[in-house]
């Protein structure tokens, strides 16, 4: 069973994952959002794994939308490590190129994880006088290991800028510029990317669910 309706308050499962979970995996082989995660999770108490650390592997990720892909990453998890697993799936999606690079985020820097690549791409595929609006999706799914899961979804909304500015957060960070603010997610420091991204907002919804 998942559940994605977020005004859902599933008390039974709040109580028990409160009293049951002491271990959580992140199922991400991607440490830049494994590091956030960890950071956004710190509060809970609860031991943070990654799917890198325990060698597991990456399922195919064949859903057509975000909240899909969060939940096959998220189920597949908690099966295969028998812990309380949560999955992100997240990307960009720029309404003037018909949404791209959207679910194929990840994949447009190529095996090589590329972002500088990825990055001009979408500079060269936007034609002068395009709009630059394009907002980052975040889906969080928190599976246990009998199947039962629970989906969440923020979004951030901004203008992409050109030449690429700022070495922190990862991805497309460097070319995203938040509404009400004059840097880029590669300018901003951590703690201000936490409380205003698409996977804080995401957070928020997940954690007042569950851990609150
Ligand atoms: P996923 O691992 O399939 O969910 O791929 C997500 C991809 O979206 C990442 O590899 C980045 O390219 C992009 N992305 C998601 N969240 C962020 C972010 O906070 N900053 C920059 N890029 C992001």
């Amino acid at each position: 069973m998942c559940v994605t309706d977020p005004s859902v308050d599933d008390l039974k499962s709040k109580m028990q994952l409160r009293q049951s979970a002491q271990k959580i995996v992140i199922a991400s082989h991607n440490e830049g959002k494994v590091d956030e995660i960890r950071v956004l999770l710190s509060f809970t108490g609860l031991d943070v794994l990654s799917a890198k650390q325990l060698s597991l592997p990456e399922p195919v990720e064949d859903g057509k939308t975000f909240i899909a892909n969060a939940e096959i990453k998220a189920k597949t998890c908690a099966e295969k490590s028998g812990l309380l697993s949560l999955a992100d799936d997240s990307g960009l999606v720029v309404p003037a190129l018909g949404g791209a690079p959207g679910i194929y985020s990840a994949r447009w820097a190529g095996p090589q994880k590329d972002f500088y690549s990825a990055m001009t791409l979408l500079e060269n595929k936007l034609q002068p006088g395009d709009n630059r609006h394009a907002y980052f999706v975040c889906a969080l799914s928190l599976a246990r290991p009998d199947g039962t899961c629970y989906t969440y979804e923020g979004e951030v909304h901004g203008q992409l800028v050109w030449p690429p500015r700022g070495e922190l957060g990862f991805g497309y960070d460097p070319i995203f510029q938040p509404e009400g603010y004059d840097q880029t997610f590669g300018e901003i420091s951590p703690e201000l990317k936490h409380q205003i991204s698409h996977r804080a907002a995401a957070f928020r919804l997940l954690t007042n669910a569950h851990f609150g």
